[in-house]
């Protein structure tokens, strides 16, 4: 089969379309061949090295496509079924599996980073990450949806624990997780201010339901902030961005409130006010994708159409490298996809 792999970590140019053996299908597995992957940020940072990822590797963390195949223990799935794939995989039998917090267990991983991913025409996976998919949803919008939603979700809803009438602030509209977060904190009832770096993609901001928007490029994210909440602050930061923004989203905070984080696409290395955290009663909060159970929950609502997968742009997998280049230069609103 085709697949896009690098054997050595750089710039996007390191990307090669070349052939790889076809995978095998274990008894307890399910073969997908793999009709749309969308790319993250995460491929980026493993693109240009990350600890532990080994070369040559196929990225690749959101997967829709066929099931082609199914190894003999599996009873309830058939070839031909159209499926997402869990954007993660896990051992299944140790007490934080069985408990039913996957992303706790000593062998999550995000699929596409330790492992190989989806950036290729076949994938065997186990019984436990394949989702079958409604007709109406295209495998370009199923694979713009597991690990935002699941991501977004969980930072939301589990962590931050969001609550009608609350205002939460989402960095980044135009990122898969910002288009996703607006949604998932309109869907729980609260107001929802977002940034982004141009009229456009504010507009498609508002478009996801954001009530208010900031041009994070041309004005001061906590002075806006102030202004909307007549000085109040939020209740909730939803931040994905990291050093260009760690002060803004603390000082964007009302007394009491929660900045919660899942990643830090312009840097990890952020100072803090340990004055500003107690004196002001803040929480701060880690998060890391979530649990099959908060997939499965928050499926239901895009399958129902009412939280909506944002296609940015698809390319033929072959062009993987002008995919990577329009992320790493924040062009797209939602998420870039490859087509094998
Ligand atoms: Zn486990």
């Amino acid at each position: 089969m085709k697949a896009v792999r690098f054997h050595e970590f750089g710039g996007a140019e390191v990307l090669k379309y070349e052939d790889v053996p076809d995978p095998k299908v274990r008894k307890d597995q399910v073969l997908v061949k793999v009709k749309a992957c969308a790319l993250n940020h995460l491929d980026i940072w493993i693109r240009k090295g990350l600890p532990e990822v080994k070369v040559p590797h196929v990225n690749g963390s959101d997967v829709a496509g066929d099931i082609v195949e199914v190894g003999e223990y599996i009873t309830d799935l058939k070839p031909g079924q159209r499926v997402l794939l869990a954007p993660m995989t896990f051992c299944n039998q140790c007490e934080a599996c069985m408990r039913g917090q996957q992303n706790f267990c000593r062998q999550f991983t995000v699929l596409g980073y330790l492992n190989d991913g989806g950036n290729c025409e076949l994938i065997a996976v186990p019984r436990v990450s394949v989702v079958p998919i409604p007709s109406e949803l295209t495998y370009d919008e199923a694979a713009s949806v597991p690990l935002v939603f699941l991501t977004a979700w969980h930072m939301l809803v589990t962590r931050a624990q969001i609550r009608a009438g609350q205002i939460v602030l989402v960095l980044g509209a135009g990122s898969g997780v910002g288009s996703a977060a607006i949604q998932v904190a309109k869907l729980m009832g609260c107001k929802v201010i977002t940034t982004a770096g141009d009229e456009a993609k504010m507009d498609q901001g508002r478009e996801l339901g954001a009530d208010y928007t900031i041009n994070h490029y041309r004005q001061k994210i906590s002075d806006e902030v102030k202004k909307i909440t007549a000085k109040a602050g939020v209740d909730v930061v939803f931040e994905h961005v990291g050093k260009a923004t760690w002060d803004e989203s603390v000082k964007a905070l009302k007394p009491g409130g929660t900045l919660v984080t899942c990643g830090n696409t312009t840097g990890f290395d952020v100072g803090l006010d340990l004055r500003f955290l107690f004196s002001r009663q803040l929480n701060l909060l880690g998060s890391y994708m979530g649990t099959m159970g908060e997939l499965l929950e928050v499926l239901k609502f895009v399958f129902n159409g009412t939280l909506k997968p944002v296609v940015d742009k698809t390319f033929p997998l072959r062009e993987a490298r002008a995919a990577h280049e329009r992320l790493e230069k924040r062009e797209q609103f939602g998420k870039v996809v490859l087509n094998p």
